[in-house]
């Protein structure tokens, strides 16, 4: 079970409805300034699944600040994804529902901050 309330979890919607097209914009003129072909039919698509292959495949641009924006982009469709399904704000790994602090400052969060921080650890021992 989730402990936000239906005012909370809206506000993280909107923070992310809000996010969303700012990624777009900065991953689109990324790609411009790359001059990667065949991007702007996918950037102007509003399908969720042609969303998803267009995060999917910029994640392949040799750009750390596209990549960055676009890794994010997924992450939101991810949130959008997991509140769809009533596992929104429960952390992944432990199942405890993650502080509406966190989530304000970090909607897309999957993980309450200390198993984020061992799943960081971890990966970084690699
Ligand atoms: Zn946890």
């Amino acid at each position: 079970m989730t402990s936000l309330t239906t005012t909370q979890r809206e506000h993280l919607a909107k923070i992310m409805d809000e996010r969303e097209p700012v990624l777009r914009k900065e991953i689109r003129d990324g790609l411009k300034r790359m001059r990667v072909e065949g991007y702007d039919e996918l950037l102007s698509g509003t399908s969720d699944a042609g969303d998803e292959s267009l995060a999917s495949l910029v994640t392949d641009v040799n750009n750390a600040d596209t990549q960055r924006d676009a890794v994010e982009l997924q992450d939101i469709f991810a949130a959008r994804a997991r509140m769809a399904d009533g596992t929104y704000g429960i952390c992944i790994d432990c199942d405890v529902a993650i502080p509406y602090q966190r989530l304000e400052a970090y909607p897309t969060a999957k993980r309450c901050l200390e198993c984020q921080q061992a799943h960081e650890a971890k990966r970084s021992r690699r």
